[in-house]
């Protein structure tokens, strides 16, 4: 196999100018900032963790831990430094090895931008999966490949194999897979990273409640390895809007290169911080959907209605049942919304039901146990 990111990135991307800032030119210690036309007096509202006293304070200013806090009348921070760092120490990486977007579905829409020539080139994606994959393609204008899992969910080899031709740019790979909530097979994954001289990119959005380890230390070994994670589910962060791509230095270059100059507003960066530093409360909520999972799932079987409960390395369980569509009416009558997947492929008669508090979970169950066919 023959990774060369040079080839593979469309010409377009890789000969254009990259938006410069003036201050992001400028490296030295300054502190009158007159080169971007921002408010000079302040803005209305402070910075989120400002000491009181500092609100008229004109630069970035310094909180203790080597943290720099911008009041809100500056553009943020481009690259996202101080966030980095943070995420540096607790996923186990460089910096540099990191892009931040807003949600992971930027980075998705990027990787399409950047590698796939419209109309050219195609990309890869397994069904039942993710919409986001398919959304991006057409707003790009690039072919999809798609090619169902099989009756285990898992990745179809022979037919990937087949699939693969000199256009094909990304191939998608989500594990935990949304919306049948298993993780496909390691051994897969590395025969693709191993041949495939396009890039694997592994959604892991929903790996904090997975049996199976993150592909992060594989990141070495591959430089055509994109990792996807994401704010939005373990960190109970959804309307935060904060995604992470993982990945070699060269692919985090063009992602940093295409995407809008300050995609990050300083909201939600020093938001973001601010719940890094609650990783263990965020630990113990993982314990507890886990629990509530295997929970649920018992309950769930027990009912005469359910046909299949599906293994879940999620907070969200697949389950099919006996006209599922008619259950998911009930389940609106009773305030209780669920998602029905019943018209996708593989999923005939499937709901899919995130892993609410434990009470809420009791109520789903009961509710049920009331249902007449
Ligand atoms: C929820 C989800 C995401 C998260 O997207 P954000 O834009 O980060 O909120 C990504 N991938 C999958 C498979 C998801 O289910």
């Amino acid at each position: 196999m023959e990774f060369n990111i040079e080839t593979l990135v469309r010409e377009n991307i890789r000969l254009m100018a990259p938006y410069s800032s003036a201050r992001h030119e400028f490296a030295g210690e300054a502190s009158i900032f007159l080169d971007a036309n921002e408010n000079s007096i302040g803005s209305p509202i402070p910075p989120l963790r400002l000491e009181r006293g500092l609100e008229l304070a004109h630069r970035s200013i310094s909180v203790g831990g080597g943290e720099a806090l911008r009041p809100l009348n500056r553009y943020p921070d481009p690259l996202q430094t101080t966030l980095k760092q943070k995420l540096s120490e607790i996923k186990g990486l460089p910096p540099q090895n990191i892009f931040l977007g807003n949600g992971s579905d930027e980075a998705i829409d990027l990787l399409f931008r950047i590698f796939c020539e419209p109309k050219h080139d195609t990309a890869i994606i397994f069904p039942p999966t993710y919409g986001m994959y398919e959304v991006c393609a057409a707003m790009n204008d690039v072919r999809l490949k798609k090619i169902p899992l099989t009756e285990e969910y898992q990745l179809n080899m022979d037919a990937i194999e087949e699939a693969i031709d000199p256009h094909t740019k990304l191939i998608f790979i989500c594990s935990p897979n949304n919306p049948t909530g298993n993780s496909i097979r390691r051994g897969d994954i590395e025969i693709l990273l191993n041949n495939f001289d396009g890039l694997i990119v592994i959604d892991e959005a929903y790996i904090n409640y997975a049996r199976q380890r993150t592909f992060i230390p594989e990141l070495s070994t591959y430089p055509n390895l994109v990792i996807l994670q994401t704010l939005s589910k373990a960190w109970g962060l959804a309307g935060l809007r904060l995604g992470m791509a993982f990945a070699a230095g060269p692919v985090i270059n063009y992602l940093n290169k295409v995407k809008y100059p300050y995609n990050i507003n300083t909201a939600t960066q020093q938001l973001a911080l601010e719940a890094l530093d609650n990783i263990n409360t965020v630990n113990e909520w993982i314990i507890t959907t886990v629990e509530q999972r295997e929970w649920l799932t018992e309950q769930l079987l027990a009912l005469p209605l359910t046909k299949i409960v599906y293994p879940s390395d999620a907070n969200f369980v697949l389950v099919k049942m006996a006209g599922a569509k008619k259950i998911y009416d009930y389940l609106c009558t009773k305030g209780i919304i669920v998602r029905d997947r019943s018209r996708i492929i593989l999923c005939d008669n499937c709901l899919r039901i995130t892993i609410g508090t434990p009470e809420e979970n009791k109520l789903i169950i009961k509710t049920l146990k009331t249902y007449e066919q």
